[in-house]
């Protein structure tokens, strides 16, 4: 008999994960016992969450080498398998997703594992390891990752029989087993998964530029050109006349923003933005994201409240409004984020190339209902690569229109004729041209319908 050669145990772990579910309409019975019949609480709406295509990498905690997928040369991720629905009352919480990532063979070499996952997988980020670990030394470890707001977690934990909840992004055992472990992954823990966009990155991703549209009919009679240097009387984009321009001001803001609906004063601008310039029928406009985006990414700071606001995109002419509860998923699902924090998170991309397709139509104002947020339907609002539009004015042309279809006829079918429903069309026809969209993730509640597009045009630029 040959002599045997002492082994190590092949350790292997398992992640499952249980995305959040819905608590709007009565459909989390944890929610309603905790706030009865209060709305204003909830955060998982419309759309049950699921991470089918979600990046992520196991790696090695305390070296960061990556020990899956075992093919990671050139930043490979892994992605996330597709969704299983489960037994709705099997966490007593109302109907989850759930993915079942493949078991990973630990080398024996590794004492501690983690994850990266959504847009903390890739390569260039990977700055918050996920539940960081000591592999037991056991032959199949599964570890249950709970999708649980924070504020519902304790009552989750107790009526599942899960004890206390461990702490922050740390996995305890999973009482009542042998080699099972357990951790909660809530809008806290995502606020810090997610990646926060920086103003080099901003630069990087979408550099300066110059912009250049038509001028609307009759809005602007050529103008000679002068001589000796004169310049070219500049038009002010989109300028609305009179009161108009009033009203549009007062309704701005780019400070801190309290918790009252229509904060009531303007801040100053310190510099007056740049007009386009003019020549023949095009007008061009050189713009510097990081300064044109400023206004965007400067709202909300310390503030949690869900209250609609405005700023103005004083570059561009333009005034972006959040609509009340845009970021109410960020927000409810967790303790501390704030709306400056979730504004961060929304790519800078996403905001460019609504605003750019917005100023070479002439629109004056863009509604968003939605930018990033971390538990609600698919990845792609928590990779931050998504925005949702539901209004927009062209105050020059006397266009105000309201993303909305009438009934399920309008799905997959022509823009409406009306003046709105056209701009709409060539706002749709700009963004799936624009560099910086996923043309096919473009969705109206005309063409290209998903379910549940109906009240908004959701717009996907690259990651
Ligand atoms: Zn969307």
């Amino acid at each position: 008999m040959p002599t045997q050669i002492a082994q190590c145990m092949t350790r292997k772990v398992s992640f499952i994960f249980y995305c959040a579910p819905r608590d709007d309409q009565h459909l989390n019975p944890m929610y309603h016992a905790m706030y009865s019949n209060d709305d204003t609480r909830t955060g998982v709406t419309d759309s049950a969450p699921y991470l089918t295509g979600m990046p992520y990498v196991l790696v090695d905690a305390d070296t960061h080498a990556v020990i899956y997928p075992y093919n990671s040369t050139n930043g490979r991720t892994a992605t996330f398998p597709n969704k299983e629905q489960m037994n709705p009352n099997a966490l007593q919480d109302g109907l989850r997703f759930m993915h079942s990532l493949p078991p990973v063979n630990i080398p024996d070499h590794v004492t501690r594992i983690a994850l990266h996952i959504a847009n903390d997988a890739y390569l260039s980020h990977r700055n918050f390891q996920l539940f960081a670990w000591t592999v037991p030394d056991a032959a199949h470890s599964k570890v249950h990752v709970y999708e649980v707001r924070s504020d519902l977690q304790r009552r989750f934990a107790e009526r599942n029989q899960l004890d206390t909840p461990p702490a922050e992004n740390t996995l305890a055992v999973k009482p009542g087993t042998a080699d099972e472990y357990h951790g909660y992954l809530n809008g806290d823990v995502w606020l810090s998964i997610s990646h926060e966009f920086t103003d080099d990155e901003i630069t990087r991703l979408c550099p300066p530029e110059t912009l250049s549209r038509a001028l609307l009919p009759g809005q602007h009679p050529v103008a000679p050109q002068g001589t000796a240097g004169n310049a070219i009387a500049p038009v002010p984009p989109a300028a609305a006349p009179g009161m108009q321009a009033v009203q549009l001001i007062q309704q701005t803001y780019a400070g801190p923003i309290t918790g009252v609906p229509h904060p009531p004063l303007p801040v100053p601008q310190p510099h007056p933005p740049t007009p386009p310039q003019t020549a023949g029928n095009t007008q061009s406009l050189p713009v510097d994201w990081v300064a044109v985006l400023q206004p965007i990414y400067g709202a909300g700071a310390g503030s949690r409240s869900m209250a609609p606001f405005s700023v103005r995109v004083d570059a561009l002419g333009i005034t972006v409004t959040f609509t009340a509860r845009a970021v109410a998923n960020a927000v409810n699902t967790s303790s501390r984020t704030t709306v400056q924090q979730a504004l961060r998170r929304t790519s800078p991309r996403a905001f460019a190339a609504v605003l750019k397709a917005a100023w070479r139509l002439h629109i004056s104002s863009v509604d968003f209902s939605s930018s990033w947020r971390p538990m609600l339907g698919s990845r792609l609002h928590r990779m931050g690569v998504a925005l949702d539009v539901t209004h927009f004015d062209d105050a020059d042309e006397n266009i105000h229109f309201t993303i909305h279809n009438h009934d399920h006829h309008d799905r997959n079918s022509p823009f409406p004729v009306d003046p709105g429903g056209q701009k709409l069309a060539a706002l749709y026809r700009e963004l799936r041209a624009d560099q910086q969209t996923m043309p096919a993730a473009v969705y109206t509640p005309w063409l290209n319908w998903v379910i549940p597009h109906d009240t908004h045009m959701h717009v996907t630029v690259k990651e």
